[in-house]
């Protein structure tokens, strides 16, 4: 089984405006809902794969129940820790006619330390069933910013490998638990190395460093330019191919899926490598968040060329 984490769920709400103007009111059809955080999207993406993955993290309030009944209705498994405040919710303004996406994302619920305790302690148990484990995306306030740390040390004494997605304190902390694999995206890794902009040998160099504090495996996703796979001994470039873009949002969701079970079936990394960016890129052709099409990812596998460096 693969657990997929997110701390940090939400209600997803977009409405689509044809001429966004603050300051006055304004009238929209209804706005879509979803269940958003970013491993909720890596969950969907593991069950187009065939597998069968447990998400878990923070759900509360009626926004919580409103949650787990849509992962019902989706087929996908949870075991969320019930908690006090109301989960988030988000919003986008999509304007067709400007171009433009506005958000608001609230900063949502305040964890207390007794509910962070019995995140830990159900994590536990599940860990004795787990192949893998994912976590992505933000920290909600009250939670300690090594809780990434934390939760990687555990998935090292079981032995299960935990992939890890996230960015700022909570990466920074997280590293230093020594996760099997974190994902940063080119602007990530530049944050963490505090640099503006770095080249494809600087990205290798923060890359190995970050491998020598006890990382194994660092992956690089690098939006239409492909991917890095950095590791010990390794130095692995994926190219690929000009795709038609539909919606780019959740790639590296996708992305995170792919490399979750291509590690899972054991495949070679070169291989694991090549899931990872297919997946990516199906997401990125769809409109939906968190969808890819395996006859699709199975074309692209054909089409991504990895080199050795
Ligand atoms: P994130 O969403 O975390 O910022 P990326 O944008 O780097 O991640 O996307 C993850 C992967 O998805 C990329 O490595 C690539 O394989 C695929 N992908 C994303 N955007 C595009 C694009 N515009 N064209 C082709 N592939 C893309």
């Amino acid at each position: 089984m693969i657990i997929t984490i997110t701390l940090n769920p939400a209600i997803d709400v977009s409405y689509q405006s044809h001429h966004f103007q603050l300051n006055k009111v304004q009238r929209v059809a209804n706005g879509s809902k979803t269940a958003g955080g970013k491993g909720l999207n890596v969950s969907r993406v593991l069950k187009q794969l065939g597998c069968e993955p447990l998400c878990t993290g923070f759900l509360g309030g009626h926004s919580g129940s409103w949650i787990k009944s849509r992962l019902n209705q989706e087929g996908l498994d949870h075991s969320f820790i019930e908690i006090n405040e109301e989960t988030r919710t988000c919003l986008a303004i999509i304007d067709n006619q400007y171009g433009t996406q506005t958000e608001l994302l609230e900063e949502g619920p305040f964890i207390t330390i007794a509910e962070k305790d019995k995140f830990l302690s159900e994590f536990s148990k599940m860990l004795e069933k787990a192949k893998l484990i994912t976590a992505s995306g933000s920290l909600p306030k009250g939670i300690p910013l090594d809780i990434y740390s934390e939760i990687s040390e555990m998935a090292n004494a079981s032995n299960v490998p935990f992939i890890l997605d996230t960015s700022g304190k909570a990466l920074e902390y997280g590293i230093q638990g020594r996760p099997f694999l974190i994902k940063p995206n080119k602007e990530e890794l530049c944050q963490y190395v505090g640099k503006q902009e770095l080249t494809m040998d600087e990205m290798i160099d923060a890359a190995k460093k970050i491998c020598e504090t006890g990382v194994q495996y660092v992956l690089v996703s690098l939006g239409k330019e492909g991917a890095l796979l950095v590791g010990h001994d390794t130095v692995l470039l994926a190219e690929i191919p000009e795709i038609p873009v539909i919606n780019p949002v959740g790639s590296g969701d996708s992305m995170l899926a792919g490399m979750a079970y291509a590690l899972k079936n054991q495949y070679d990394f070169k291989t694991c490598l090549k899931w990872a960016c297919a997946c990516g890129m199906s997401n990125a052709m769809e409109a939906k968040t968190g969808e890819i099409h395996l006859h699709k990812v199975q074309e692209l596998l054909t089409k991504i060329d990895v080199t050795v460096l």
